[in-house]
């Protein structure tokens, strides 16, 4: 056996503060990367050409900074339970590393990779929770359960100290020549391009890949945006987040360094106004954690409703109301300017994820799960625990104790989109409508029609009483 360790790279796309990849480093110099193009991931049908687009690109950018580095990022193209094993004895590796991760497949198929490696004396990390600031097994209540609602799980969570990040990979070694074409006989390829894996995408991204941009975004947001953060975040209209979220996903950008950021902005910060701004986002990605934490501890979410209520929901499932959202042609205009946004940019406002969700569900009486898998089809963030936590909260079939949440697309359009900008943004036929009929969606047929824009293809007064209608007899029929 050598001295190499191979990094198996997933959700990690970086060099910097990366815990086990570092930890890889301090036990030898001869450290080479690994990343394993997975068909059961990226033969679903519920993958974004602009998520793919977005990870190519991010490991194009992986494969310079391991260059720089003075080592290789290797790239393979096969069902990992086998390739990494085998790549790993074809190299004589005396370690495999990789950073453990919460969703139910990466569990399973890390589980059998382990015992690949342990059959033939391979050492690997146990429980190296890089993407969280605190492991699921370090968040619990006071009778040693894993939280259920977020406001204690914050408590919590927010009291304990958080890691700094750890050092960047410097100075290593990679493959030999003679090692090279042993991994290329061992099934490593060249990095494909998006479309090469038939994944088109040819509009702009929300964030270009790489860790140089998401660092570069991460000091521009908490030197500026950050401070308003709080007022600015529920206005789809307005830059005022962070666009983060595909690099946390993809963890092209560390979260220990995300979390620095915030506490030097704490430091830096001269008002009460803008400390409870960073506080704020401070927040959210404690949700980004609670969520990963809850389908660690119930993988079950991943399957459908947590509340009893809606296991077995009489949803309505009209298959034409469902295209009509999907392609931003309900008649409510914020409801489609929202999912025309996601639809071409692969991306859309938290506060307008929050609303198309509840319409979906509550409006078109659509079973969340089918929203549910078409945001994993367009986002470019999209992550199972996010997307899986944020539609169970907006269908109310989630953890959370507060069980009826029905927003009001007009309602939510005069609070947060007060002049119709995010509106006549993505819906431009409706461009040159009075602000006052755009914000209150109260158009009358003969204008809609001269512009082609549609009826409302609901009544929400009408659709939300039959809601109610329906879920307190679930809840009489099968318990809270
Ligand atoms: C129905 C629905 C589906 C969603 N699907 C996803 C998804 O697939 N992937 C995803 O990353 N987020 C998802 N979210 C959460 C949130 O909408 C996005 O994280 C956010 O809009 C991303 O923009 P940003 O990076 O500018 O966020 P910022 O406001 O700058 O927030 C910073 C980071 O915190 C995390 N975060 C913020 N809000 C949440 C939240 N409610 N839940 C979990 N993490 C959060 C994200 O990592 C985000 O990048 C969903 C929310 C809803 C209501």
């Amino acid at each position: 056996m050598s001295d190499l360790i191979l990094f198996w790279h997933r959700r990690d796309l970086r060099i910097s503060d990366n815990t086990g990849l570092t930890a890889a480093r301090k036990q030898s110099s001869k450290v080479v990367g690994v990343f394993c193009l997975d068909p059961n991931i990226l033969e679903q049908d519920d993958v974004a050409p602009a998520r793919v687009t977005y990870m190519i690109g991010s490991l194009q950018s992986l494969q310079e900074r391991y260059a720089q580095a003075g080592s290789q990022l290797l790239i393979l193209h096969a069902h990992p339970t086998q390739a990494i094993p085998k790549l790993a004895i074809a190299l004589g590796a005396r370690a495999v590393f990789w950073n453990w991760d919460v969703e139910p497949y990466s569990q399973q198929r890390d589980r059998a990779v382990t015992e690949a490696l342990k059959e033939k004396g391979i050492q690997f990390l146990e429980k190296n929770w890089d993407q969280l600031l605190h492991s699921p097994e370090d968040i619990r209540t006071g009778s040693n359960q894993p939280y259920t609602v977020y406001t204690p799980f914050w408590k919590n969570w927010s009291s304990k100290p958080k890691a700094h990040p750890v050092e960047i990979l410097e100075n290593a070694e990679g493959l030999t020549e003679a090692e090279k074409e042993i991994a290329k006989a061992s099934g490593v390829i060249e990095l494909p391009s998006a479309k090469d894996l038939a994944f088109h995408w040819d509009g702009e991204l929300v964030i270009e890949p790489g860790e140089a941009v998401a660092q570069e975004r991460l000091e521009e947001f908490c030197a500026n945006t950050i401070n308003e953060y709080k007022e600015q975040r529920n206005f789809p209209a307005v830059e005022g987040t962070s666009r983060l979220s595909a690099a946390l996903k993809f963890g092209v950008i560390g979260v220990r360094s995300v979390w620095q950021a915030t506490v030097e902005a704490l430091e830096n910060s001269r008002s009460d106004e803008t400390e409870a701004s960073i506080r704020t986002w401070q927040q959210e990605l404690a949700w980004r954690e609670f969520y990963q934490h809850a389908m660690y501890n119930f993988p079950e979410l991943a399957e459908g409703a947590f509340r009893k209520p809606f296991k077995n929901f009489p949803w309505e499932n009209n298959e034409e109301h469902f295209q009509a959202w999907c392609e931003g042609r309900t008649g409510y205009p914020i409801v489609d300017a929202a999912m025309r946004q996601m639809n071409e940019l692969g991306w859309m406002h938290n506060r307008c994820r929050m609303i198309v969700a509840s319409f979906l569900t509550k409006d078109l009486l659509m079973n969340p799960q089918k929203g549910e898998k078409y945001f994993m089809q367009k986002l470019i963030d999209g992550d199972l625990s996010a997307n899986n936590g944020g539609w169970q909260w907006s269908a109310s079939s989630g953890m959370d104790p507060k069980p009826l949440r029905i927003f009001n697309p007009a309602s939510q359009t005069q609070k947060f989109d007060q002049e119709g900008e995010y509106i006549r943004q993505w819906v431009p036929e409706l461009r040159s409508m009075d602000t006052e009929y755009l914000v209150t969606g109260k158009i009358s047929p003969l204008e809609r029609h001269a512009v082609g824009y549609p009826d409302p293809i609901v009544d929400h007064n009408k659709q939300q009483r039959q809601f109610k209608e329906l879920y307190q007899r679930q809840k009489m029929n099968e318990g809270r």
